[in-house]
């Protein structure tokens, strides 16, 4: 029987894949093969209770030679040094792909966040900012919100690092995080960035195909940041989301889900099942929704060998980091499935995330249409990129045409800048 390959064992084959097929230097093949740095921290906090509870956190940092490393905190009991390996890894060829002046990293704490209260949440992000110490910094590694983590973390990791470092250097470090809330430095467009970007990835590959996304239908798994803006962003344009799944159910409507309206009951209810516009569905029935695209946008490993198959869609993008598994791509590619990949379509976030560094760094703040052009101009830019090879290799899979975006990038830097001593 063959052994369920890890999360990191997916990005290194999907990147064997890759560089193989460009032939990459072998040198930076074996550079790029492994993360920088792998930092893993237990540290102690106090809780409402008054026992004490021991937590692990991770921060790799997988490559810094375009730039500072850049990835965000993920709170979610899942989370374990393999899996941040892969996010971080991921995030690397993200920036590459869209051309941003960063590199790649992750982090996060295994905890389930539900079951702590807001006090006990802020002093976890606290501890575990200060068990990190320099790991980060400004110019050298800079968090971002990701699963369960949001503004308000980022706000209390901001205060935590600041605190630790020389008051004649606070007002220029705020750029040690992004996704901030916008009183603290934070940017305009950064919330809805993720779920923006695969918008307009979604508005170009339809054009591309002369089709029209008012006609289109489709559905999400995730009703998170990412899930509920790019359905709130789709419904401008008239598409129809025929089913919806998160951590608590799943529902459908074939008459269509108002995005906003349902956005409004989750924020409520923390979930969308019971929405009462929409009936309950089970996990199979939801993956089997016949629907032109299909927006995993919450965890990792969710197309694979067996659910695959049961999927009723023309293509899927990849809103979530890592949503198919190897076996999943093969059995999508062999059902004529096209699948545009999350190192593509969810580049959106850290982009914004990038700009919102460069305001700090500049004591700018940009109105959002700025903001949304230039994200949209990366956007098609990356688009075009990986189109680009696509065609270059003889209609090859996107996500490969991705990885080799990258890879070509990173190439070229190391060549250029040479290995010291
Ligand atoms: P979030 O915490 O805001 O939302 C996560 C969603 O996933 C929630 O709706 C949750 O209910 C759902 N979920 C959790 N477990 C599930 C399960 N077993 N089945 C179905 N749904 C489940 O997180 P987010 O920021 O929206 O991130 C979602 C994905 O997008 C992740 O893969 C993340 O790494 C990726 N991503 C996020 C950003 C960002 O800017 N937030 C950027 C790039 C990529």
């Amino acid at each position: 029987m063959s052994h369920k390959l890890s999360l990191y064992e997916n990005v290194s084959q999907q990147f064997s894949r890759a560089a193989d097929l460009m032939e990459l230097d072998a040198d930076v093949r074996k550079i790029l093969a492994k993360p920088m740095n792998e930092v893993s921290v237990n540290f102690p906090v106090k809780l409402d209770n008054g026992h004490i509870e021991v937590f692990t956190g991770y921060r790799v940092q997988h490559s810094n030679v375009l730039g500072p490393f850049k990835g965000g905190l993920r709170y979610h009991p899942m989370v374990n040094m393999d899996e941040v390996r892969a996010l971080a890894t991921w995030m690397t060829w993200k920036t590459a792909i869209a051309d941003i002046p960063m590199g790649g990293a992750k982090g996060g704490i295994q905890i389930s966040p539900h079951a702590y209260s807001m006090p006990e949440l802020e002093r976890i992000t606290r501890r575990f900012t200060f068990a990190l110490g320099n790991t980060i910094g400004p110019d050298y590694d800079i968090p971002a919100p990701d699963v369960n983590t949001n503004a308000q973390i980022m706000a209390w990791l901001l205060d935590t690092y600041l605190s630790t470092i020389p008051p004649a250097e606070r007002q220029r470090s705020l750029h040690v995080v992004t996704g901030k809330p916008i009183e603290l430095g934070g940017s305009v467009g950064r919330d809805k960035a993720t779920g923006q970007g695969v918008v307009y990835v979604i508005e170009q590959w339809t054009r591309d195909r002369g089709l029209d996304l008012g006609r289109l239908s489709y559905f999400v798994q995730g009703y998170g940041n990412v899930g509920s803006w790019t359905g709130r962003l789709l419904k401008p344009f008239g598409a129809r989301l025929l089913a919806v799944e998160d951590h608590t159910g799943a529902i459908t409507n074939a008459d269509g889900i108002d995005a906003d309206d349902l956005h409004a009951y989750v924020a409520v209810t923390h979930g969308v099942a019971g929405y009462p516009q929409a009936s309950a569905i089970n996990h199979e029935t939801f993956l089997r929704t016949q629907a032109d695209i299909f927006i995993p946008a919450a965890l990792e490993g969710q197309i694979t060998a067996d659910t695959a198959p049961l999927l009723n869609v023309q293509t899927v993008f990849e809103a979530a980091n890592g949503p198919t598994d190897l076996e999943g791509d093969r059995i999508l590619a062999e059902r004529g499935i096209e699948l545009l990949p999350d190192i593509l379509c969810n580049s959106g976030g850290v982009i914004v995330s990038y700009f919102e560094w460069l305001q700090n760094k500049r004591s700018e703040a940009w109105e959002l249409d700025e903001v949304d052009t230039k994200l949209r101009k990366r956007m098609l830019g990356a688009y075009q990129r990986v189109r680009n090879v696509q065609r270059e290799f003889g209609d090859l899979d996107w996500r490969t045409a991705a990885y080799i975006v990258a890879l070509r990038r990173l190439e070229r830097v190391y060549k250029d800048r040479g290995i010291f001593p």
